[in-house]
C-alpha cells in the first residue's frame, strides 16, 4: 500500500511538472522586479534585477539577533542573502515563494544562499528548516523555508535534514503579550529530535525580521545537544 501511494503520488507530481512546463513555454515567466524576461522557469528574476539585490551586511544580522535578550550566543555565525525591503523586490519573490504556491522558487534561491554561506563557513552536518506548524503547511501545501533548505543542502552537497526540528504547537497571537511571554510563546512551539544530538546544524530561514523565531528554533536545537549551529535566511528586514 504505502508502494502504491508513492508510485501514485510521483505519477501526480510528473503530470504537475509537464503540465508546469507546457504553461512556461506558452507563458514563459516574467522577471517579479521588472516584468522582462526571467533568467529561468525556477528563479523568476532577470539578470539585471538578480544583481541589483542589495546583499545583506553579516554584522547587520548578528546586531538584529543581538539585540534580542536570549539570541546572544545562539549560533556560532548567522548569515542573510539580501536586504529585505517592503515593495522591493526581493518581497515580491519571497511573497510568491510563500502564497502563490510556487516552491520550485525555493530550490534555485536556496542554492544561492549555500554558495554564500560556502563562501564564509564550513560544511555543516546538515541543514535544517525552520518548521511551519501542521496546520499553516497544510494551508499553504508546502513550507518556503524547507524548499529552501533543499537548495542550500545542494549547493552544500550535505544531508537537507527537515526530520530534526518539529513545530507541533501552532504559535499563538502575539498581541497584547509582554516581551517575556513574546518569547515563551515562540519558544515552546519547538520540538527536536534527539537525532540533532552531537551535530553540527545549519538552521533555514525565510525572511528574519526580529530572529525571535530562529532564536527559538535554534535554541531548542542547542537544548538536544547540538554541538553547532549557524543560520541562513534569504532575507534580512530593513528596519
Ligand atoms: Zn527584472
Amino acid at each position: 500500500m504505502p508502494e502504491r501511494l508513492s508510485t501514485s503520488s510521483s505519477v501526480v507530481r510528473f503530470v504537475r511538472d509537464c503540465a508546469q512546463g507546457l504553461l512556461d513555454i506558452v507563458y514563459p515567466p516574467r522577471c517579479l522586479g521588472c516584468g522582462g524576461r526571467a533568467e529561468s522557469p525556477q528563479l523568476p528574476l532577470c539578470p539585471a534585477c538578480l544583481q541589483s539585490l542589495e546583499r545583506a551586511p553579516e554584522m547587520g544580522m548578528a546586531a538584529r539577533l543581538d539585540r534580542l535578550p536570549v539570541g546572544k550566543g545562539v549560533f556560532d555565525g548567522a548569515l542573510a542573502l539580501w536586504v529585505f525591503d517592503k515593495e522591493g523586490t526581493l518581497q515580491a519573490v519571497q511573497h510568491a515563494l510563500k502564497y502563490q504556491n510556487r516552491p520550485r522558487y525555493g530550490v534555485p534561491l536556496g542554492r544561492l544562499m549555500g554558495d554564500a554561506f560556502l563562501e564564509r563557513y564550513p560544511t555543516p552536518d546538515g541543514v535544517v528548516p525552520v518548521p511551519l506548524h501542521r496546520t499553516r503547511r497544510l494551508e499553504r501545501g508546502y513550507n518556503q523555508s524547507a524548499a529552501l533548505a533543499e537548495g542550500v543542502a545542494e549547493a552544500l552537497n550535505c544531508p537537507d535534514r527537515p526530520d530534526l526540528l518539529a513545530r507541533p504547537h501552532p504559535t499563538r497571537s502575539q498581541t497584547g503579550l509582554s516581551r517575556g511571554e513574546r518569547w515563551r510563546n515562540v519558544r515552546d512551539s519547538f520540538l527536536a529530535d534527539p537525532a540533532a544530538a552531537g551535530g553540527r546544524w545549519l538552521l533555514v530561514d525565510d525572511v528574519l525580521t526580529t530572529g525571535s523565531t530562529a532564536v527559538a528554533a535554534g535554541q531548542t536545537l542547542a537544548d538536544a545537544g547540538a554541538e553547532g549551529l549557524h543560520l541562513m535566511t534569504l532575507g534580512l528586514a530593513r528596519q
